[in-house]
């Protein structure tokens, strides 16, 4: 109060416009006063920042190493980009405003709209959708709502068992039956399984394409035609668009809704559970039936496009989530199409190049070549009682990221490797050399690989226990 008190006294008389009418003289009853010294560490602010900083380099991120975690896309995000979603005249404004003082916001978000068209074919997008899954889950309604304006009863989605696990998940959430569809020896859909497991129950397929093993699934004209056939559509989990940017677009093979991960393909640095956007691209049939707060334009103004009776609802507060929509905008617009092809393209060499000097030395099931990833499996091809975990574990000691490990559950002893475009042949070339050091180890040292990690912060953990009883403080 006194402090209070001295400030008003002290303040240059022309700053006293407004007179305060709020009576700071209060006096606090002494039984709430403070009877002995607030207990703070009494620590300088240099051993403060020294603290934090050494904290923060003990975890693994993409600005320290190289981060080749197969099926998450985790590229280098341009930094430029983070300065531009922080500038004052994005960060400030709140969607309550009056729609005409957030004509710019709405003009980036309508931009994007269109540049996801034109990317994937589709022709409408919403941005509400917060994740990859949650885009899933906005298409499965989609799908159930225009059947149910059909007047057609249709309970089950087919899913290949090389689907990510948030396929069937979605499906579950949205209402329906999932028939697992089992893939080929080459690791693809094979449209002869597929005409066994197809009737009228079937509201859709989905599919990833490449797939999760890396590969192309080359039958998708054949498959695109016996799901149409039925009455039935086709779903693109697009969350590896970043092997085909340019290059293909998923309405053009057949697809009819599909999400896009913004967080893996368009500059968001992602992991440890968000910021993230999926916005989901339909074909023209089935615009009445997206979420509220898409964009229009009219008479070169902005509007949300909020007139549609048959919408599904809202997924999310809003329009989704503005700053990753808008960096995904950023890195659009600074690479252009051409340059987006080459990023897919330089993703699919680079992933073809680490499979190409390690795969005599562990299996490769699905073929000779993928795109912008691939699933190995260690099975055979390491020392006594060496297992994928060991690996990963050992990578961990020099410095790199583990890729994805168990990962696609049809892959035994399975290890995914996702490179992406954004890494040197140099680097590229150490990561091959330590890979296959490690091997070697395997067969020489067995233990060296059971003990690993042995320097990082802390070692091998007990990931059950990791992962139900976290130690989330230090
Ligand atoms: C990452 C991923 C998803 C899920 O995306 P989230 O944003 O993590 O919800 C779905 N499918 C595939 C193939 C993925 O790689």
């Amino acid at each position: 109060m006194k402090i209070l008190n001295e400030i008003k006294s002290n303040r240059p008389e022309e700053t006293k416009i407004i007179n305060c009418d709020v009576d700071l003289d209060v006096s606090l009853d002494d039984k709430f006063l403070r009877k002995t010294a607030i207990n703070i560490p009494d620590i300088s602010e240099s051993d403060v920042v020294r603290h934090y900083t050494n904290l923060s380099r003990q975890n693994y991120a993409l600005s320290t190493t190289f981060y080749p975690l197969g099926s998450c896309t985790m590229k280098y995000n341009p930094t430029v980009n983070e300065k531009i979603a922080k500038f004052d005249e994005f960060s400030s404004v709140h969607p309550y405003q009056p729609q005409h003082t957030l004509q710019g916001s709405f003009e980036i978000m309508y931009e994007l709209q269109n540049s996801l068209c034109e990317i994937s074919g589709m022709d409408y997008f919403t941005l509400q959708p917060a994740a990859g899954a949650h885009g899933e889950y906005t298409g499965l309604l989609i799908i159930a709502k225009y059947f149910k304006s059909k007047g057609e009863k249709r309970t089950k989605i087919i899913v290949p068992d090389s689907a990510h696990g948030t396929n069937p998940a979605s499906a579950a959430l949205a209402g329906f039956e999932i028939i697992s569809l089992k893939s080929d020896e080459n690791g693809i859909v094979s449209p002869e399984k597929l005409k066994e497991v197809l009737n009228s129950d079937v509201a859709a397929m989905m599919m990833t394409n490449p797939n999760t093993l890396g590969v192309f699934e080359k039958n998708i004209a054949e498959i695109s035609k016996l799901i149409h056939d039925n009455g039935s559509l086709l779903y693109y989990d697009g969350a590896n668009l970043n092997a085909v940017m340019g290059i293909i677009r998923p309405a053009d093979i057949g697809f009819d809704v599909m999400h896009i991960n913004l967080h893996k393909t368009f500059s968001t640095p992602h992991g440890g559970g968000g910021p993230g956007s999926g916005p989901v691209g339909v074909k023209a049939f089935l615009k009445d039936f997206l979420p509220r707060f898409t964009i229009i334009k009219k008479d070169n103004m902005f509007f949300l496009d909020n007139d549609k009776p048959d919408t599904i609802g809202s997924m999310k507060s809003f329009f989704g989530n503005f700053p990753v929509i808008l960096k995904a905008l950023c890195y659009i617009k600074s690479l252009g199409g051409q340059k987006l092809k080459e990023a897919s393209e330089q993703a699919v060499v680079n992933a073809n190049y680490v499979m190409a000097k390690i795969k005599d030395k562990v299996s490769v099931p699905a073929g000779d070549r993928c795109m912008h990833e691939f699933a190995l499996s260690t099975k055979g091809h390491l020392g006594e009682g060496v297992k994928t975990l060991d690996v990963a574990k050992r990578l961990l000691d020099y410095g790199y990221y583990a890729p994805t490990i168990y990962f696609p559950l049809i892959v035994e002893e399975a290890m995914m490797i996702e490179p992406t475009e954004t890494e040197s042949k140099q680097l590229l070339d150490e990561f091959i050399d330590v890979f296959l050091k490690i091997l070697e180890e395997s067969k020489q040292n067995p233990d060296l690989l059971h003990n690993a990690p042995v320097n990082t912060p802390v070692s091998r953990l007990n990931e059950v226990q990791a992962a139900r009883k976290p130690i989330l403080h230090w």
